[in-house]
């Protein structure tokens, strides 16, 4: 792994990606920051820079097969490389139980989260087996691990990635590349704002969790680091959950 590597984070305007690909920059890393809205993208990308970082902005709809191969080409094509992959974007179209789920919703959201990912994945492969090698991480989510009455369409979707993960790493294996996922449990972003604007249900996940706080996106941005670094050359497949230990309490 060279350096300073070039590595991708989709949905790195906001939250979690972006937090990633904060830390990552400071990390020496040249990160490409991506999601639908690419004013927001080069927003954060100048933020980066001016932190002394190096960033540009791509934006890419990962449910749209054609964005999906120009972010990968115009990466290599502006870099020269690619090292590393964060499949962090995600859809969550539904709330409430499966029957209020239909198929267009169900397509979405496997399409996005699952194909999407894979299809990544793939387009990255060649470019990152001539650089050497590099790291794959998916953005999963407890969600995939436990039964959940209210999101459980988005579950089926984490638990699918985390087959991914297991699937990508044996593929990839051979190219040099590791695959691994972090599933985190619930952190304050703008995905979980109608939760947390209830501050009852603050006090209750702040009860639960038994390190006692709501996760915060630089939580998971560290994992992510550790997953794409030297320290963690001999993991490839695994599912790492950071949660604040709320899984093995049975869930919330
Ligand atoms: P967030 O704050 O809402 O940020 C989502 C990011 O993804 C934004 O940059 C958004 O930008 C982008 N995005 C959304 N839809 C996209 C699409 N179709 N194509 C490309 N980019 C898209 O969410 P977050 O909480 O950081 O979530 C990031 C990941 O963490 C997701 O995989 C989620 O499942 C996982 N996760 C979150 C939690 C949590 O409690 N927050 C818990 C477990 C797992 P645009 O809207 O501009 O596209």
């Amino acid at each position: 792994m060279p350096s300073n590597p070039i590595t991708v984070i989709t949905g790195s305007s906001r939250g979690i990606g972006r937090a990633a690909a904060e830390l990552l920059a400071a990390r020496g890393h040249r990160v490409v920051i991506s999601s639908r809205d690419q004013d927001s993208c080069e927003s954060v990308a100048e933020g980066i820079r001016e932190a002394g970082g190096e960033a540009i902005a791509v934006a890419c709809h990962v449910g749209q097969d054609d964005q999906l191969e120009a972010l990968i080409s115009d990466t290599v094509e502006r870099f020269g490389r690619l090292d590393n992959l964060v499949l962090n974007a995600a859809s969550n179209p539904v709330y409430g139980p499966s029957d209020n789920v239909d198929r267009k919703a169900f397509d979405v959201i496997m399409h996005n989260n699952v194909f999407g990912s894979m299809r990544l994945g793939h387009l990255a492969r060649p470019h990152m087996a001539e650089a050497g090698g590099g790291a794959v991480v998916l953005v999963s989510s407890i969600a995939g691990m436990l039964g959940n009455r209210v999101i459980g369409a988005y579950g089926l979707s984490k638990a699918a990635e985390n087959q991914l993960v297991r699937n990508l790493a044996l593929e990839f294996g051979g190219d040099g590349i590791r695959v691994n996922a972090v599933a985190p449990g619930l952190i304050r972003t703008d995905f979980s704002k109608a939760l947390l604007s209830d501050e009852r249900m603050v006090k209750h996940f702040e009860r639960t969790t038994p390190l006692g706080r709501i996760g915060e996106p630089e939580d998971i941005a560290r994992v992510i680091a550790f997953l794409v670094g030297e320290d963690s050359r001999w993991l490839s497949g695994q599912v790492v959950t950071a949660d604040g230990g709320i899984t093995v309490t049975g869930g919330f």
